[in-house]
């Protein structure tokens, strides 16, 4: 049950005005992050029963009505390789991309996504920091958070209405700006660029009728999701929702599913499972052991190095630079990441992702520098 508390551990840590104390109360967490969350749904299952395919396109897709199947080309991103593979029914739930998807596919919908970009910053986590801290922003029923994960503490998010894809896939120099400026106003501590351990950024698809008119503040917008299915064609699309809610929306598309397609699929499992016996490393920096690169490889579908870094691990989001460390401290052990997973073009894969710091992280922040 929620509480009021007047003085709590963080109450160090934050700004003395205004401070009346605090409602506790308790939700869920994910154990490690929302990507090894993600990963769980898919490690659980193994063929034939599941399929996991990650760097796979869904190039095209024809329905053949004659036989009441769908033809898809799959084209392989990493390498060159397509391939065909035939479907009754096409579930999609591809996040921000349904309504191109859809498009692409000749799928028409009452429904569509309206867009909402999101940044965090990852800020060096504070002594004594253990609760998530939520801070009412007092306008348009906003709030910042600052949640500890690890060595560091991620402070937003931004709200900011985008109308496309590519508005929102990397922060810019005005979501620092505000994440900073809200940072000292609710922080004790003094933030600066240079204490940026890490950037988060995302896009939240909000469910909305189609002939919605985007004149409204994001939050305004329900983040309910919403499951349409074409009436022609054997086509499930997802709209909308959170990772909150996501075993309910799975359990009502499994169940639509068995319906169309065998009800045997009804009983199917779905959801987050433990982790199995994993081979565990250690990485300089980081005090606790992780997955070791090899295990990612072999059992976790984990391709490249960034894979490693950003998604089987935290490394990116918790060390300086995306893993690299302030002075490349970090470099040799990035290397021998890099050799499990590029073998001899370990050196040039590091490049690759130097290069991707570089445009990513280190000209915005010397960028927000000079504006100051
Ligand atoms: C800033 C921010 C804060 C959030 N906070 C919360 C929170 O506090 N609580 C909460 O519950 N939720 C939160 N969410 C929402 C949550 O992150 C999303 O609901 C969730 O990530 C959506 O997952 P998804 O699987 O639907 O989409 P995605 O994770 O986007 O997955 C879609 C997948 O489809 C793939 N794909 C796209 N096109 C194709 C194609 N043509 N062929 C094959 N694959 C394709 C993509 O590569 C991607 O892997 C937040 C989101 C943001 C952005």
């Amino acid at each position: 049950m929620p509480s009021y508390e007047r003085q709590f551990d963080e109450t160090t840590l934050i700004q003395r005005d205004g401070h009346r104390g605090a409602f506790r109360y308790e939700e869920a967490m994910l154990r490690a992050s929302d990507a090894r969350f993600a990963l769980h749904w898919l490690t659980a299952h193994a063929p034939p029963a599941g399929c996991a395919l990650n760097y796979c396109d869904l190039a095209s897709a024809d329905y053949d009505r004659q036989q009441q199947l769908w033809r898809l080309e799959l084209r392989d991103r990493l390498g060159d390789a397509g391939a065909t593979a035939r479907a009754r029914l096409i579930v999609n739930c591809t996040g921000v991309w349904v309504d191109e998807l859809n498009a692409q596919c000749g799928i028409e919908s009452p429904y569509r996504h309206a867009l909402s970009k999101g940044v965090y910053l990852g800020l060096p986590r504070e002594e004594g920091h253990h609760s998530p801290l939520i801070f009412d922003m007092g306008t348009n029923g906003d709030v910042m958070t600052c949640v500890p994960w690890g060595p560091v503490a991620l402070w937003g998010p931004t709200e900011t209405a985008i109308d496309s894809i590519e508005a929102g896939l990397a922060p810019d120099a005005s979501d620092l700006h505000f994440l900073l400026e809200t940072a000292n106003q609710h922080l004790r501590r003094e933030v600066q660029a240079a204490d940026i351990v890490s950037l988060r950024c995302g896009i939240r698809a909000l469910a909305v009728k189609r002939d919605y008119v985007a004149d409204r503040y994001p939050l305004e917008l329900s983040r309910r999701s919403i499951v349409h299915a074409d009436r022609e064609r054997p086509w499930i699309s997802v709209y909308g929702g959170k990772l909150t809610g996501c075993r309910e929306l799975a359990a009502q598309i499994r169940s639509r599913i068995a319906a169309r397609v065998s009800p045997a699929l009804a009983d199917t499992r779905t959801g987050d499972v433990a982790d199995p016996e994993m081979e565990l490393s250690r990485f300089p920096g980081i005090d606790q052991p992780l997955p070791s690169p090899q295990w990612c490889r072999d059992h976790e579908f984990c391709c490249t190095l960034e894979d490693y870094l950003r998604r089987r691990t935290n490394i990116s989001q918790w060390l300086p630079r995306q893993g690299l460390g302030h002075d490349n401290e970090n470099r040799a052990a990035l290397l021998a990441v890099a050799q499990v997973f590029h073998g001899e073009d370990a050196e040039a894969a590091l490049t690759r992702y130097e290069q991707q710091v570089e445009t990513q992280h280190d000209r915005l922040l010397a960028g927000l520098d000079t504006d100051r």
